[in-house]
């Protein structure tokens, strides 16, 4: 596996793996990988070659969130890369992607303004941007990302339409820990009572998906189940808990045919974010 932290660098051996017609599979990530990126990086085995970026993107966190603070372990990282067989581990610093005058952007209009957009302001613009970036260098074929980010998975497919790029997109399914937790990078952040805390999120996620199951259609009487469930639990405060449409992230009032529930909790000073899509419930 070759590690690469510089663009001329890896556009050489893109050029060269394109000339011999091999296909590319891209995960992109922020790194201090787990189970959750692993499954991605899994999946996109299917290609002849794997490129894994790390990059911790200064553009996509806001002014008083965990940019600094964000977990960071290259060497280790570069072992669970090596042992899945990735032929490219990119990893460029700040400069690299963003040089002194860097000032073009790739902003959204729609579905950005909602959950975690509209929390996070700022947020979708800079993934975007630096998405777009990786999209050109890496030229990969299909593009893999979890579904535990559900809005972002929107938002690329979205942006992949919207400016015709010519690759697929494909999604995974959360990865969840034993007892339930969505695995994430942010949960080091977790002492050991706001780990037990946390569990508090897959309970609601869990709970909704139940009366889906069994029937209930009103939004407002499954947001008060979640609601009611996270409220039980003193370490957690809601910054949202919402049921959209999967596609617009416009807010369902009633579940007709897909509903995406999605929530965001801070548990202490952690903001964790977990969902559930359910699909083809008309009957
Ligand atoms: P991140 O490093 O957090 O930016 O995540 C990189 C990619 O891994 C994104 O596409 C995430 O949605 C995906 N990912 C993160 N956690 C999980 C998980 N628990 N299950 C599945 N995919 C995940």
């Amino acid at each position: 596996m070759q590690i690469i932290e510089n663009i001329a660098d890896l556009k050489k051996i893109i050029k060269e793996w394109k000339s011999q017609g091999l296909s590319i599979g891209y995960v992109p990530t922020m790194g201090y990988l787990h189970e959750g990126h692993l499954s991605l990086i899994k999946k996109a085995s299917s290609n002849d070659k794997v490129v894994v970026s790390i990059f911790v993107n200064p553009m996509q966190f806001g002014v008083n969130e965990d940019l600094e603070s964000y977990p960071r372990d290259l060497q280790r990282d570069a072992k669970l890369c090596e042992n899945e067989g990735v032929a490219v581990l990119f990893a460029p610093s700040v400069l690299e992607m963003y040089p002194k005058g860097f000032s073009t952007y790739v902003d959204m209009n729609s579905l950005t303004d909602k959950l975690c957009g509209a929390k996070r302001e700022g947020h979708f613009r800079g993934v975007c941007t630096v998405l777009m970036k990786f999209f050109h260098l890496i030229e990969p074929n299909t593009a893999y990302f979890g579904q535990k980010d559900a809005q972002q998975c929107a938002v690329v497919k979205h942006m992949v339409e919207d400016l015709n790029l010519n690759l697929n997109i494909e999604i995974c399914p959360i990865v969840r820990e034993e007892d339930g937790l969505a695995k994430s990078s942010r949960n080091v952040y977790l002492n050991e009572d706001e780990r037990k805390a946390a569990l508090v999120l897959s309970r609601a996620v869990f709970l909704a998906q139940n009366l889906i199951q069994k029937g209930e259609r009103e939004g407002k009487i499954i947001l008060k189940a979640m609601r009611e469930e996270l409220e039980k639990e003193k370490l957690a405060r809601i910054d949202y808990i919402e049921l959209v449409n999967p596609k617009t992230m416009e807010n369902l009032e009633r579940i007709e045919d897909s509903v995406l529930g999605a929530l965001a909790v801070y548990i202490g000073k952690t903001r964790l974010i977990d969902n559930f899509l359910m699909q083809s419930l008309k009957s």
